[in-house]
């Protein structure tokens, strides 16, 4: 057996621990003489691992009791209309357009009411975050929303928008858990797994009590409604069962680790090895505005496509895989999430310089 460092910006790594221990349990969970995936979600055994999984990341996040913590499915795609059909009480929202990611989630919103794009990068390919410190939000607006980490052109709000006094929508995916963060600034905080927490199929909704209603907007189907599965616990169907197994592990391996200051400690230690070698290089250069810059996902070129071809196969093949950058924007992308150790990024980084030598 030999693992990669694995730079998939999703799905992706995950902490070799946690599967380790999963695959220890793959034949008997602990006396049940059966893995997690043959169990009925009722089991008792099950309601423990969707409790302790729930309990653990209340504790990590230090989520207050009046909010409460969904684990759905449909990725984060599916919140880009579930957040409206939920929220949009006055039909209006405001949203800021950071990337790929919030212009999808604003065009799918405009099918149930009327959208603001009170701020947007797009001007300069999504390579900054627009100074939000007064934007002109909308009296009537239900929220704001934003995609807080744009997992495609690696920027990260710093600083959250003012929304003046609007409930804030955060689309978390790609830093879910990758620091402290101060949950009663948000009405919602969401994200699909697969970035940095778990594998694909699960999306977690940390949602305020009092935006879980049932009056949503007309035609909502029952699957599509925060309460549905508030007052179910996350249990109104068969849920991602196994996929909330190693989430809960994950949250365990996390609070191993020193909780979420240790993990914004460790990764900011490995995106400035990253970011320092970029800025000093000749070869490479990173397209990010420096203030704005991700800790999870890094992209970066050398401006000349074949090159970037040409690096992207040598790394895979020295077994650093999946720096090829998103579709969209060509490059390479190193995703360094979590469960990436800083050896993978000093090992990324030594091959950087070695290729630089052989290819200026
Ligand atoms: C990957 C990603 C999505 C889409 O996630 P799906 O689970 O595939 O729907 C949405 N937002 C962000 C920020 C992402 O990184």
């Amino acid at each position: 057996m030999s693992r990669v460092y694995n730079f998939s910006a999703g799905p992706a790594v995950l902490p070799e621990e946690v599967l380790k221990e999963a695959a220890a349990e793959m034949l008997d969970y602990r006396g049940a003489g059966m893995s997690v995936m043959e169990m009925s979600h009722r089991s008792k055994a099950f309601e423990e691992i969707i409790n302790t999984a729930e309990q653990d990341i209340r504790d990590l996040m230090r989520i207050p009791d009046n909010y409460r913590v969904l684990f759905l499915q449909g990725g984060a795609s599916q919140q880009f209309a579930m957040i409206p059909m939920n929220l949009m009480k006055n039909r209006v929202a405001d949203y800021i357009v950071t990337g790929q990611w919030a212009k999808k989630a604003a065009k799918e919103a405009e099918k149930y009411g009327k959208v603001n794009r009170i701020a947007s990068s797009e001007d300069r390919t999504f390579s900054y975050i627009p100074d939000c410190s007064d934007l002109p939000v909308s009296e009537d607006a239900d929220y704001v929303y934003i995609c807080e980490n744009n997992t495609i052109y690696g920027t990260k709000f710093k600083t959250l928008p003012d929304t003046k006094g609007r409930t804030l929508v955060a689309d978390v995916s790609s830093c879910f858990l990758s620091e402290p963060v101060d949950v009663t600034k948000y009405g919602v905080i969401y994200g699909g797994v697969q970035k940095n927490i778990g594998p694909a199929g699960v999306v977690i909704v940390i949602i305020r009590d009092d935006l879980i209603t049932e009056d949503v907007l007309p035609g909502t189907p029952t699957m599509l409604t925060y309460k549905t599965h508030a007052d179910a616990k996350s249990l109104y169907n068969t849920p991602s069962a196994y996929g909330i197994y190693i989430c809960g592990k994950v949250f365990k391996w996390i609070k191993s680790q020193g909780g979420l200051p240790a993990m914004k400690e460790k990764n900011e230690k490995k995106a400035k090895a990253l970011y320092d070698y970029l800025d000093q290089s000749r070869l490479f250069k990173g397209t990010v505005e420096p203030k704005d810059r991700s800790l999870m996902n890094v992209p970066f070129v050398t401006g000349d496509a074949d090159l970037d071809a040409k690096f992207v196969k040598e790394a895979r093949e020295a077994g650093l895989e999946n720096l090829k950058g998103h579709r969209t924007v060509g490059g390479m992308r190193a995703s360094i999430y979590n469960a990436m150790p800083y050896e993978g990024v000093a090992a990324l980084v030594e091959f950087m310089k070695k290729f630089e030598e052989e290819n200026l």
